[in-house]
């Protein structure tokens, strides 16, 4: 089969840690006969550079009219001093609502080789961890209507969350999908007891949830969710919420594996398509010395296979030779623990090599 792949290397360690991942997805190719094609297109810093705008038309397009975008990073100090719609960082919200990506999905694992790098107590997280938030990620407050207004107490301002009966209904289904090919259970996260949306939010995820009998569906309260997710991460398998409950959720799971290098993420339109990117940013701390971790992107490969192109068995190739990575006691210089380890590069080629 042949695949069409947008790329966006971005800015900082962005270009670095995708050359890494599609090294790794050659072997991919290599190994089952596949054939990915790249389409390199600019967004953020580098296309503000070469063509003053964040978000080429251009790039749209030809992410458009690709089969999934791979994202490295954007954004670094040399843009900084940019008005906010200019900046890097605007082209990835531009790049979501033009390709209609609503649902964010964020896995948080905690491999069991790198269970010290967690905040959490030994005993939370023995045995690894395995979550995944998935975020909606197009309407809700973020995108709600918004203003200022005059009121007796001085002047004030307003945000307002809403969420459709359909929107929730395919954030729902997302959801459900995955525990289905995972562990078979979706936690609602909503404030039910207070806000209109949560109540609307609550009954729709239910009614799709009736769809999905050998899931097992529990509802909980966002405060409720948070503390449970230090508490006891392990008694989740999908967590299903809002776009603002979502942002903040899922970055204190990703906090809970403690390697930020380590995260990798997807952002699903309807039908396959997909944009996948590490988690964390462009680190302009560390661009262009070998230094950075690979992993994150490397992973969001395998989900883009997983997802995107309904390759599983090729994605488990993927994560079983991160795994054997780890396993062998290689290490980037963020997990290494001021112990020996090795650079950008030697860690691509070194997983490559064990698929
Ligand atoms: P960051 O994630 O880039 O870096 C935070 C810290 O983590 C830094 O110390 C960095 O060296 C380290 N780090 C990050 N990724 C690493 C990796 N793969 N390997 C090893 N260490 C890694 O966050 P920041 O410093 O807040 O932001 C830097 C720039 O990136 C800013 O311009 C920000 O706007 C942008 N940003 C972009 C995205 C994105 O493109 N999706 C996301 C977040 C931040």
């Amino acid at each position: 089969m042949n695949y069409d792949i947008a790329v966006v290397k971005g800015d900082g360690i962005g270009p670095e840690v995708v050359t890494e991942a599609i090294k790794v997805l050659d072997k991919i190719g290599e190994k089952y006969g596949h054939t990915f094609h790249y389409n390199y297109v600019l967004a953020g810093g580098a296309a503000i550079d070469a063509t003053g705008k964040c978000l080429p038309t251009d790039t749209v397009d030809i992410c458009k009219g690709s089969h999934a975008v791979l994202l490295g990073a954007v954004g670094g100090p040399k843009w900084d001093d940019l008005p906010g719609d200019e900046r890097p960082e605007r082209a990835l919200l531009g790049l979501r609502k033009a390709l209609g990506l609503f649902a964010n999905l964020r896995p948080a694992m905690v491999f069991d080789e790198l269970a010290d790098a967690s905040p959490l107590k030994a005993e939370i997280i023995d045995g690894g961890l395995d979550i995944v938030v998935v975020r909606e990620l197009t309407g809700g407050i973020y995108f709600g209507e918004k203003g200022t207004k005059k009121t007796d107490m001085g002047p004030a301002a307003y945000d307002i969350e809403q969420y459709s009966e359909g929107e929730v209904k395919r954030i729902a289904a997302v959801a459900f999908d995955m525990a289905m090919k995972r562990n078979k259970k979706v936690t609602s996260v909503d404030k039910a007891n207070v806000l209109e949306s949560s109540r609307l939010w609550r009954r729709v995820v239910a009614e799709v949830g009736k769809n999905y009998p050998e899931v097992e569906l529990e509802n909980l309260y966002v405060d409720n969710a948070a503390m449970q997710l230090v508490r006891n991460p392990k008694q989740f398998d999908v967590l299903v919420t809002s776009n603002i409950f979502g942002d903040i959720l899922s970055d204190e799971a990703s906090q809970i594996t403690g390697s930020i290098g380590m995260l990798p993420s997807a952002s699903l339109a309807t039908g396959n398509f997909g944009m996948y990117e590490p988690v964390h940013g462009s680190a302009p701390d560390i661009a262009g010395q070998n230094l950075a971790n690979p992993i994150a992107t490397i992973l969001s490969v395998a989900m883009m296979l997983r997802y995107t192109f309904e390759l599983s068995q090729e994605a488990d190739d993927i994560e079983e030779a991160v795994k054997k990575f780890l396993a062998a006691g290689y290490r980037t210089p963020d997990i290494c623990a001021g112990k020996e380890s090795i650079g950008t590069k030697e860690t691509g080629d070194k997983i490559a090599s064990l698929i």
